[in-house]
């Protein structure tokens, strides 16, 4: 099987892969407004800001599922097909929104606003991607 296509930490996303090699889900924080915002831009979505500096801080990881899709096609080489990518709204702040794939695999059972957290797949050698699970208890 060909391996997955592996992140490429650039300056705006260092802070990011760094914390998810340690097991750590770590967002760009705006000096000015305080808001987090994914990704980091050069404007910030919240306060306008023209010349954000980002620094990356700690979140909790915990959400709502917000929507979801099931990927059929592989599009890349070393995604196994069926898997799911759900649309998270994280609970650090309103419409905070994060999209990643859902380790509970293609038959989990999903609705809008069910609990989840991140967690996080392990590409091997060091390079963690987050990722998330249906919280444990969810009905
Ligand atoms: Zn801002």
């Amino acid at each position: 099987m060909t391996a997955r296509p592996r992140p490429v930490p650039d300056a705006a996303s260092a802070g990011y892969w760094s914390a998810a090699a340690a097991r750590e889900l770590h967002l760009a924080r705006c000096s000015v407004c305080a808001a987090y915002s994914i990704p980091p831009g050069l404007v910030c979505p919240l306060c306008g800001s023209t010349a954000p500096e980002y620094t990356f801080q700690p979140v909790s990881g915990e959400g709502v599922v917000r929507s979801w899709t099931t990927v059929h096609q592989a599009f890349l080489p070393g995604f196994d097909v069926p898997y799911v990518l759900v649309d998270v709204e994280l609970a650090e702040q309103d419409g905070l929104r994060m999209i990643g794939r859902l380790l509970d695999g293609p038959g989990a059972e999903l609705r809008i606003g069910l609990p989840v957290k991140v967690d996080f797949e392990d590409l091997g050698e060091g390079v963690l991607v987050p990722a998330f699970r249906l919280t444990a208890g969810a009905a």
